[in-house]
């Protein structure tokens, strides 16, 4: 079930206990900023995600509300998780699910990353 983007952020949430150590994960990279980790349901050969560690629900959340530094952290994270990946010269995809139409079920911020092989069309037809 998609989440209402707008609810105040919840400590409880499975991103919040995989943050601190509660439920594992498989690490790939971590940063004063962000912690990012191996999706437990891939959707393609490379789908890793990057969350921040400050608790903010969605992208707009932390969009409105995080300091500068904190946004150019986890941005950079971000950035840096791409690239030990190896997916800057073939390239690769950047998602954040926002709420009930972007399909959002984790109401903590992540920024899914695919890539390992073409990925098709942005999404599906209407
Ligand atoms: P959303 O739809 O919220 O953008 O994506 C949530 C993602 O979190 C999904 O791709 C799902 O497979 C992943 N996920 C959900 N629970 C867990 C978990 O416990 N561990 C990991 N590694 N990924 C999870």
């Amino acid at each position: 079930m998609p989440i209402d983007a707008t609810q105040p952020y919840d400590d409880q949430n499975i991103f919040a206990k995989i943050l601190r150590g509660e439920i594992p994960s498989t690490k790939v990279y971590e940063d004063d900023w962000a912690y990012a980790f191996e999706d437990i349901n891939p959707q393609a050969d490379i789908h890793t995600l990057v969350i921040p560690r400050g608790a903010y629900v969605s992208w707009d959340d932390f969009s409105a509300k995080a300091p500068d530094a904190e946004i150019g952290g986890f941005i950079r994270a971000v950035g840096e998780v791409a690239r030990m990946k190896g997916l800057v010269e073939p390239g690769y995809r950047l998602l954040a699910n926002i709420g009930q139409h972007g399909g959002q079920e984790v109401p903590h911020l992540h920024v899914h990353i695919f890539g390992g092989k073409p990925l098709g069309p942005m999404l599906i037809a209407r």
